[in-house]
């Protein structure tokens, strides 16, 4: 099989092009690098990298062109990213899958999207099923560009099925973690386990009770792939995540724990970090019902598995090369 993975170096991208190679896949990786980075993908034997963009749309024809099936993780990401870069964050997204779909519909590629939790935005519920409202928030506050920009890509697609029964799937994402990722933009686990790793104090927005689910990145990659096998899910959309919640402030306590770490715990207020106004979701777990049911999907790692092997990487991403900027 040909696939191309768009923003191949990021995160989950380079871990999803490990597992297409290793099942001997021949993969192609679009990625801008502005959140990627080449040193996730260097030890990945075989792949082909182009380094642009998705809104390079004769970039994105050429690529699809050469493959069958399509895997569009590219967009912004982290809300730090979001809250700073508003501009950035609506064109890359929605510009970015436009392109992507116009051009696998062209040539009838299956294609997957990865989309976010975001989209249902501040719904009080506690657990989310595909089917809920989404609740967002006024154009005012930056951070709802995001899930809006999402929320839009999420109707485009479906729009190209139903219209034009192009097969697209779109997966929900709940917050993934795991080795690679960076908390430059905002992601908790890496910010906690780098400044645990520094014994700098654990800085905790809020009053540390919001509670989060977090799912291990190869947990979520074999799910990805499972939809991918299963072109007659096109027009659905799934939840991936796990179930297990934590508060943050627990979170933060585990990490010092697991780490040995001297650091304490810091609360800092939302304004103080995100701007005046900043409103964050108070829970968010999934339901995972749909996908256990349309491919068996069942997360099989714990949080504290996934703190230790996000602890182990960051040890030796500091270790191994002291400037780069982990977080
Ligand atoms: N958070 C925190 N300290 C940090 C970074 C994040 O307490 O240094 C909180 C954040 O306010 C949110 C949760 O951790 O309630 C998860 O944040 P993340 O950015 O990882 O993902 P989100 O769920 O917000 O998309």
């Amino acid at each position: 099989m040909k696939a191309l993975v768009t923003c191949g170096a990021g995160f989950i991208g380079s871990h999803l092009c490990e597992a297409l190679v290793a099942q001997g896949d021949q993969v192609f990786v679009l990625d801008d690098l502005s959140t990627g980075r080449f040193e996730n993908i260097e030890h990945i034997k075989g792949l082909t990298c182009v380094i642009d963009s998705t809104l390079n749309q004769e970039i994105v024809r050429d690529l699809v062109r050469e493959v069958e099936v399509v895997y569009h993780l590219a967009a912004t990401v982290g809300v730090q990213l979001v809250v700073n870069e508003p501009i950035r964050t609506i064109v890359n997204n929605i510009r970015g899958t436009e392109t992507v779909l116009e051009e696998t519909c062209r040539y009838r590629r299956n294609l997957l999207i990865t989309s976010t939790s975001e989209v249902y935005g501040k719904g009080m519920r506690k657990v989310f099923h595909e089917g809920d409202d989404a609740v967002i928030g006024p154009t005012t506050r930056t951070r709802w560009c995001y899930a809006a920009s999402k929320a839009i890509d999420e109707f485009l697609a479906l729009a190209y099925w139903y219209e034009k029964r192009h097969p697209v799937i779109i997966v929900r994402l709940f917050n993934t973690v795991g080795p690679r990722q960076t908390g430059r933009y905002g992601m908790v686990i890496p910010r906690f386990v780098s400044q645990a790793l520094r014994n700098d104090p654990l800085t905790v927005y809020g009053d540390g009770k919001q509670t989060r689910c977090f799912a291990y990145v190869g947990d979520v990659v074999p799910a990805l792939k499972g939809l991918m096998a299963r072109p007659d899910l096109s027009g659905e959309v799934f939840n991936i995540g796990t179930t297990e919640s934590v508060t943050m402030e627990d979170l933060a306590r585990r990490v010092i724990e697991r780490t040995g770490s001297a650091s304490g715990i810091s609360y800092v207020p939302y304004d103080q970090v995100y701007g005046p106004g900043y409103e964050d979701m108070r829970h968010r777990a999934p339901s995972l019902d749909k996908i256990k049911n349309a491919i068996g999907y069942q997360p099989q790692t714990s949080l504290n598995q996934i703190l230790d092997a996000v602890i182990q990487d960051i040890r030796r991403r500091m270790s191994s090369v002291p400037q780069e900027p982990v977080c």
